[in-house]
Formats: C-alpha cells, sequence, structure tokens
C-alpha cells in the first residue's frame, strides 16, 4: 500500500497544527483536516485540503489520522467524545497523536482503539513552533512498531529526527524527559542572564560568549537573544510548559520518583500564569527571576 495513495485526517490546526498539516501538503499528502475554531482551515483549504465538520467525519474519510491538541481531555474528547473520531473510524486505522498528554491516557485510549482493529501511535514532538515550520522537528514515537514503519512517510514530512522509543505511552513519557530538560535549561538561561544584567555584563556578547561552549543550548542561543530584546511572543506558550510540567509531576508521583528541580520550575510557571502571562512564550520565565531581584535583563 503506497501511503500516498491514502487520504491523510489531521485535527488541531493551532501553533504547530497548522504547519505540520501545511507541510504534509507539500510533502505531496492529500489532507482532509478539522479544527474546532473553523476559521483557523481556511489556510490549509486554500492549499487544496478538504475541510470536515466533525472529527468522525475525519475518521470516516481517512485511515491515518493525525491529533495535535493541547492536553489529555481534549484528546479524549476529540478521539473517544461525541462526534469523535472513534464513532467514524474504519478497522486496521492508525491514529497519530502528536500533543504532549499523559502517558496513561494515552495507553487507555489505544487499548480502546484496538477493540476498532486500530492503533494509536503516540507521537509527541520537540522543536518549536520553527521545527513545525521548517519541517525539523524531533519525533519521540510510542505504539505498535509495525504501525509507526507504515506511518514513516507522514513522520519525515514533519520532522527529521524520528525515533521509535517503545510500546504504546512510550513516546510520551520520552518527551516528558524532554521537558524536564528543556525547563530546566531555560530557568538555568533566565538566572543566569539577570545575573548577568545584576553585574553589568554586556548580554549580547555574554550570550555570544557562553552561547558556543559548554553551555550552549536551544534555549540559550535561541530565545536568549529574545529575551534580552524583550520578545515575549509565544513559539512555546507558558500555560503549555506548565501542562507539561505537572504531567511530569504527576508521572514521576505515581514511580516514586523525587523530581525537586522540575518542581521548582514548575512554581515560576505556576505564578507567571496567575498574572495574567501564561499565553507569553516560556523565554518570559525570566520576569520570575527578574522580580526575585529586582533588576531587567534586557539590552
Ligand atoms: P495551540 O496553538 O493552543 O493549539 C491547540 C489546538 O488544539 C487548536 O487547534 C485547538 O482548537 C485544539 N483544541 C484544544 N482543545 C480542543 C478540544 N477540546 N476540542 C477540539 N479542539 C481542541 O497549541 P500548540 O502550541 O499548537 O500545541 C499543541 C500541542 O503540541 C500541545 O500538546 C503542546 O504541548 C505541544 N507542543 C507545542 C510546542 C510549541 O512550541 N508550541 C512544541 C512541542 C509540543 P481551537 O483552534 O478551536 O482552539
Amino acid at each position: 500500500m503506497n501511503i500516498k495513495n491514502e487520504k491523510i485526517g489531521f485535527i488541531g490546526l493551532g501553533i504547530m497544527g497548522e504547519p505540520m498539516a501545511k507541510n504534509l501538503i507539500k510533502a505531496g499528502f492529500d489532507l482532509i483536516v478539522y479544527n474546532r475554531t473553523k476559521s483557523k482551515t481556511a489556510s490549509l483549504k486554500q492549499l487544496g485540503a478538504i475541510v470536515a465538520n466533525t472529527p468522525s467525519e475525519v475518521a470516516n474519510n481517512s485511515k491515518y489520522i493525525i491529533t495535535m491538541l493541547t492536553d489529555s481531555p481534549d484528546v479524549e474528547e476529540v478521539i473517544l467524545g461525541q462526534d469523535g473520531v472513534y464513532q467514524g473510524i474504519q478497522n486496521d486505522s492508525i491514529v497519530i497523536d502528536m500533543s504532549t498528554i499523559s502517558p496513561n491516557v494515552t495507553r487507555d485510549i489505544n487499548s480502546k482503539l484496538e477493540k476498532k482493529k486500530s492503533f494509536l501511535l503516540d507521537a509527541p514532538v520537540s522543536g518549536g513552533s520553527w521545527g513545525a515550520v521548517e519541517g525539523t522537528l524531533s519525533i519521540m514515537v510510542g505504539g505498535d512498531k509495525k504501525a509507526f514503519d507504515k506511518s514513516i512517510s507522514l513522520f519525515e514530512g514533519m520532522g527529521k529526527n524520528i525515533v521509535h522509543t517503545g510500546p504504546s505511552g512510550m513516546g510520551q513519557t520520552t518527551k516528558l524527559v524532554n521537558q524536564i530538560l528543556v525547563a530546566g535549561t531555560m530557568n538555568a538561561v533566565a538566572e543566569a542572564l539577570v545575573f548577568a544584567s545584576k553585574s553589568g555584563a554586556d548580554l549580547e556578547k555574554t550570550i555570544a560568549a557562553v552561547g558556543g561552549g559548554a553551555a550552549a543550548s536551544w534555549q540559550l542561543n535561541t530565545l536568549g537573544p529574545k529575551l534580552i530584546q524583550g520578545d515575549f511572543e509565544p513559539g512555546f506558550m507558558v500555560k503549555l510548559q506548565q501542562k507539561d510540567l505537572r504531567l511530569v509531576i504527576e508521572a514521576a508521583q505515581e514511580m516514586g520518583v523525587s523530581v525537586p528541580g522540575t518542581s521548582l520550575v514548575n512554581q515560576f510557571f505556576v505564578g507567571l500564569i496567575s498574572q495574567g502571562l501564561g499565553d507569553e512564550g516560556t523565554q518570559a520565565l525570566v520576569k520570575a527571576h527578574e522580580q526575585l531581584s529586582n533588576i531587567k535583563a534586557r539590552v
């Protein structure tokens, strides 16, 4: 079966989903799309995608259905809820959930789909909205290996570093590992730049000097320059980062694993959301450190 002849379903055209769907069209796939807020389907329609009225209609017309939604309850609603994917699904379908959600919820949805001889692949991504636009996302995939092999050309249309990490739920678990690393690094970048600012250092030169050595990171080299310019536009929103840290803390508690560093950074993000900054990019973490030390880290 040549997957290029299949119609591909795509549900959730937000900051990430819209450019990912566009890249699939660029890669030669035929798409049927759904978004809760219908106006966001316009750019895909212009590129030739069919627009469905419900997730169920998407599933009824495609055997490969990608979801890119916010949180676990949203994925449950779109797949298992009224007019959801499950209602329209055909036997032998593959649902690919690229949202970041709970590994347990993932396994639960996968076992329900198995009743329809179908699979859920959990395939969360890393690389930010820039990676979604450029088609360079890292994709960590859990679930049935044969379903993964069948879907590989879809993943290649959206990303570069594609790894099958294990059975159902293991893609999400790998993503939570990623988020421990990403949030901890962002916290170190924010703290370091406030320290540099209070010391009277030139912030651009500081990033240039340390960004090429052992302290180099995507957070420092990509988000650092935005942060010191006062650019808090989201690639990845504070409220989504906090959601991911909640998922880490919940999973860690279930396993009896202590995550003290992640818990501290989570508290900073909770505080930012309380201050109405949930829709800003994660580089806004610096604002928590700026308040503590009463100095801004800006050029
Ligand atoms: P977003 O811009 O807020 O998009 C969320 C999408 O989900 C929208 O299309 C929204 O529809 C839809 N949605 C949410 N709840 C729904 C529900 N109950 N029913 C139907 N549709 C629903 O978020 P995003 O940045 O694209 O992130 C999507 C996922 O990718 C999240 O799990 C996030 O953690 C993960 N992620 C994001 C980034 C990043 O840099 N942004 C990076 C890696 C991973 P409406 O348009 O109607 O609201």
